[in-house]
């Protein structure tokens, strides 16, 4: 009989992440499907607490915690030991985590030290003839596979945003401990501190409800024969810190900056959706400026609700690729929804 694990690990604040959250939904209707006598959590951390309560009414049978000051911050060894410690005291055969970039890191060495076996970008879980079956894509996204193993423990690293995450109100948690020995030798790697931009300058939410896309519409001569780059800058600057909407690009408005054209400076690489570039998940998406090729819209495979906004009526997007088609200016369209956004409509 297979039994599951759910693993997770608290956020600085002693919080779970969201993606924890996915797990745990995840995992009652795998139990279930398996005829399983339900399901165990393991949480690592400094203080786990707020973490045991939050997912105290999930319904899980077991609730196992490792604590230890060392856990607070995302290192591979102190991670790999705490981990292994939960997945051994569980005793489970089937262990979900979230692909957190500090799981990530961690478990496919916790599945080799509990001498199992480890998968990675897990998007969906199912039982068939009594065995589990975990699905993935291949190939940036192109083909999705489905796998199963006969070895165990047999590890998943779930996905962020591929399964629906378990809500409910926090409820009083009797967590059963599991010591972790934490030696000098794991804590020699220490974090100093994090760089990274400040929350109103960080442009990629994966979390946001909305991608809103620019593409190399933004910076070409308009109607009337002038570049408006500045405005675009303003405009879509406006937009995200309204919206708090994450910022996705086509190809060609990130590859103008080696070419030396006018560009929108607070746009990279790392925004580009598409063939070549990521492939964001995000109930909404919007189009600006951008054509709507199929390279650009292969990244667009997990945006559910998608519109775009483009002078060409004949643009990539009404051809079956956007729900609806705004022909319009965006320049235009972007200030009306910056004035209803500033006037709280
Ligand atoms: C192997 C390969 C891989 C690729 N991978 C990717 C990828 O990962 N991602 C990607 O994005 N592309 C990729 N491409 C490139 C892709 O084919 C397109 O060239 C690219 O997406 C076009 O970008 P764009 O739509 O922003 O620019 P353009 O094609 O220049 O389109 C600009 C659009 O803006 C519109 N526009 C201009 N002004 C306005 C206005 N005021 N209001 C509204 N609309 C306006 C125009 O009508 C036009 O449709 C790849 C290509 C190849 C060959």
């Amino acid at each position: 009989m297979e039994s599951v694990l759910v693993l997770l690990h608290t956020e600085a604040d002693g919080a779970l992440p969201k993606a924890a959250f996915e797990a745990v939904g995840a995992a009652g209707p795998l139990a279930a499907s398996l005829g399983s006598p339900g399901f165990a959590i393991g949480i690592l951390g400094a203080s786990t607490a707020p973490a045991s309560a939050a997912v105290a009414g999930a319904g899980a049978a077991r609730l196992l915690v490792a604590e230890h000051p060392a856990f607070a911050e995302s290192r591979y060894a102190t991670d790999a030991a705490a981990a292994a410690a939960l997945c051994r005291a569980s005793g489970a055969t089937i262990v979900l985590a979230p692909m957190t970039a500090r799981f990530a890191r961690a478990i496919p060495g916790v599945a080799h030290r509990i001498g199992g076996r480890v998968d990675t970008h897990i998007t969906g879980l199912s039982v068939a003839d009594g065995a589990v079956h975990a699905t993935r894509w291949f190939y940036r996204q192109r083909m999705e596979g489905t796998l199963t193993r006969a070895p165990r423990p047999w590890v998943l690293l779930l996905d962020p945003g591929a399964h629906q995450a378990w809500s409910g109100a926090p409820g009083a948690a009797a967590p059963e401990m599991v010591s972790v020995e934490v030696t000098d030798a794991m804590t020699r790697t220490r974090v100093v501190g994090v760089e990274a931009p400040a929350a109103a300058q960080q442009t990629i939410r994966p979390d946001a409800d909305l991608l809103f896309v620019a593409g190399a519409g933004w910076t070409k001569k308009q109607a009337d024969a002038q570049t408006h780059t500045q405005d675009a800058q303003t405009l879509i600057l406006d937009f995200l810190r309204a919206s708090h909407a994450s910022l996705g690009s086509s190809k060609s408005l990130v590859d103008q900056s080696g070419e030396g054209h006018a560009v929108l400076t607070f746009m990279s690489h790392m925004n580009q959706v598409g063939q070549t570039g990521s492939t964001p998940r995000h109930p909404k998406g919007l189009a600006t400026c951008c054509h709507g090729e199929e390279p650009h819209v292969v990244g667009w495979r997990f945006i559910t609700e998608r519109r775009a906004v483009n002078l060409d009526p004949n643009c990539g997007w009404a051809r079956g690729k956007a729900d609806v088609l705004y022909v319009a200016d965006a320049f235009a369209v972007m200030k009306a929804v910056n004035a209803l956004l500033a006037a709280g409509e």
